[in-house]
């Protein structure tokens, strides 16, 4: 790819934008009041705004290698905190996708390297959900059901941090997981019932 063409794709989206709103970058530079805040993975065929048909302004967007939400790790701990407590975003979104190579890498045996940590999260969703996910015979089946899995466990560690919890409470705050399928372009809510998940666990993260 010719980067000088980014250049020249930046002009014709600036007329783009000018030609429908002669002001849009005037009130682009007024300030941000995102409603959704969306984690997902770095993946370059999900590319959130994108597939959501939300333009600059609308979602407050994180991403990383299988859409994590880890707890020591000061990146998304810092998005989430600035999105929900300083922004006031009333959705959180975990947007996984089917496909996934960070998941997939997770399932195999391989060292990789610094890779290594951060792909052993996504071991522990198998190890919490083994009995699930062991009963699946064909492989991309289980491989998918690891995806879901692990977007489930990443709203669930959301769930576990004090801004979340606060701001449930004081504003119904909702967490969401959803999931991107590449093959079909399609967005998939899982529909999880995350106090159904939380019924018999919150009591040990309970933090406000
Ligand atoms: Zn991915």
């Amino acid at each position: 790819m010719e980067l000088k063409k980014v250049f020249e794709n930046n002009k014709k989206w600036i007329n783009s934008k000018l030609s429908k709103d002669s002001e849009f970058f005037k009130e682009l530079g007024k300030g941000q009041n995102p409603e959704l805040l969306y984690i997902g993975c770095s993946d370059s065929r999900v590319t959130a705004e994108d597939l959501m048909g939300l333009g600059p302004g609308e979602v407050f967007v994180h991403r990383n290698i299988a859409n994590m939400v880890i707890s020591i790790d000061l990146n998304v701990m810092s998005v989430v905190n600035y999105a929900v407590d300083h922004l006031k975003v009333n959705h959180v979104v975990v947007c996984g996708h089917y496909s996934c190579g960070g998941v997939k890498a997770a399932m195999q045996s391989a060292d990789l390297g610094i890779l290594n940590p951060w792909l052993r999260n996504i071991r522990d969703v198998y190890r919490i959900h083994k009995a699930e996910l062991d009963a699946i015979e064909n492989e991309d089946e289980k491989y998918n059901r690891l995806v879901e899995l692990n977007v489930q466990e990443q709203c669930v560690n959301l769930i576990k941090t004090a801004s979340i919890q606060k701001a449930y409470r004081d504003r119904n705050l909702q967490v969401h997981g959803w999931v991107f399928d590449i093959s079909s372009g399609k967005l998939i809510d899982l529909n999880i019932d995350l106090e159904e998940v939380l019924k018999n666990i919150m009591g040990i993260y309970h933090l406000d």
